[in-house]
C-alpha cells in the first residue's frame, strides 16, 4: 500500500491549528524499498528492510510538488530526527540511516532527482512561513513557504530536542584554491571555521549557529571546547534577522527552536562523518540503542 500524503490548503489550515503531522508506522503502511523509487534507498536496500519504516510524504506550494522520504526506527523510534535537504549528497544519506539504526529516530530527506536543487530552488534556501521574515532571502523564489517549514518542523521530534542535519561539501574553499563554501579553515563575515588540534580535512565539521557574534556565545563555545577536545572542526554562523538567507540553520536560530547541528563532510568521507555523528551524540547523552550497526 502506498502511504502517500498530499497537502493542500486544508493540511495547511490544520498546521496553523497545531494539529500534528501523526505518523502511522503499523507495517502494512510502510513501503518496502523496492516500491521506493530512489537511488539513495536502492543503495541501502540492505540496510532498510526489517525494523525500518519507509513512507513518502507529498505537499505542494508555490507550484512545487515536494516529496520527502521518510525513514522510521520501528524498533527504538525514539532518538535523532536526522534531515537531509540535499538529494545530490550520499555519504549524508548513508551517515543519517546508519545514526537511525543506532541511535533510534528518523532521517528525514529531500527528494529532487539526485540534485541539489528541486526545479530551481535549493531546498535549503526554503524556510520561512512569512512574507516579512522570508524578504531579504534572495535564493527563495516564490515566498514564503509556510507547508514546506511546518510539514518538515512537524516530523522533529520532541526528545531529544536538539535540530540535526547532516550535509557533504566540496573540497577546500575558493580561497584556498579549493572549490567548497564550507571550510573550517575559512573566516567570513557570517562563517567562522575553527579547526580543532587532530581535526583532520578542513572539510569535515560540525557547523553550528546563533543570533550573537561567537566571542558572546557562551553555549557555542563550550560546544566548540568539548568538540575540539574530541578532535572535530567547528564552524559557527552567525545569523541576523536582516541577513536571513531562509535556510534551515537560520530559521531554526531566528524562530528559537533549539540548539542547531549540522554535521559537515567532504563528498566521499562518510566514515568522517559517522565518527563526527558518534561523537556528537556522545555529547547529546544521546543512547547507543543497537551495539550492532558499524
Ligand atoms: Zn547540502
Amino acid at each position: 500500500m502506498s502511504r502517500l500524503i498530499t497537502w493542500g490548503a486544508a493540511a495547511l489550515m490544520a498546521l496553523a491549528a497545531n494539529a500534528a503531522l501523526t505518523q502511522d508506522t503499523t507495517d502494512d503502511k510502510c513501503l518496502s524499498p523496492a516500491q521506493v523509487r530512489d537511488n539513495d534507498v536502492a543503495r541501502n536496500a540492505g540496510a532498510m528492510g526489517e525494523g525500518i519504516c519507509i513512507s513518502q510524504l507529498e505537499i505542494e506550494e508555490n507550484g512545487l510538488a515536494w516529496r520527502f522520504t521518510v525513514a522510521e526506527n520501528t524498533t527504538h523510534a525514539k532518538g535523532p530526527t536526522i534531515f537531509l535537504l540535499h538529494d545530490n549528497e550520499q555519504e549524508s544519506f548513508d551517515t543519517a540511516l546508519y545514526g537511525i539504526r543506532k541511535y533510534g529516530g528518523k532521517l528525514v530527506a529531500v527528494e529532487a532527482a539526485d540534485s541539489r536543487e528541486f526545479k530551481g530552488q535549493d531546498p535549503n534556501r526554503n524556510f520561512g512561513t512569512t512574507a516579512a521574515a522570508t524578504a531579504p532571502c534572495s535564493q527563495m523564489r516564490r515566498k514564503p513557504a509556510p507547508i514546506f517549514t511546518g510539514v518538515l518542523m512537524d516530523l522533529q521530534a520532541r526528545q531529544p530536542g536538539f535540530i540535526l542535519t547532516l550535509h557533504n561539501n566540496a573540497n577546500g574553499y575558493s580561497g584556498n584554491g579549493g572549490s567548497g563554501g564550507i571550510s573550517a579553515a575559512r573566516q567570513s563575515a557570517v562563517l567562522k571555521g575553527m579547526m580543532a588540534p587532530n581535526g583532520g580535512d578542513e572539510d569535515d565539521a560540525i557547523l553550528l549557529a546563533g543570533t550573537k557574534p561567537f566571542d558572546q556565545n557562551n553555549e557555542a563555545r563550550k560546544t566548540v571546547a568539548k568538540l575540539h577536545k574530541q578532535g572535530v572542526n567547528v564552524i559557527y554562523e552567525h545569523v541576523r534577522p536582516d541577513r536571513n538567507d531562509c535556510s534551515f540553520s537560520n530559521y531554526v536560530v531566528l524562530n528559537n527552536l533549539g540548539t542547531y547541528y549540522n554535521i559537515e563532510a567532504q563528498h566521499g568521507h562518510g566514515a568522517q562523518q559517522k565518527r563526527m555523528l558518534d561523537i556528537l551524540m556522545g555529547l547529546e547523552r544521546v543512547r547507543v540503542r543497537d551495539k550492532r550497526v558499524q
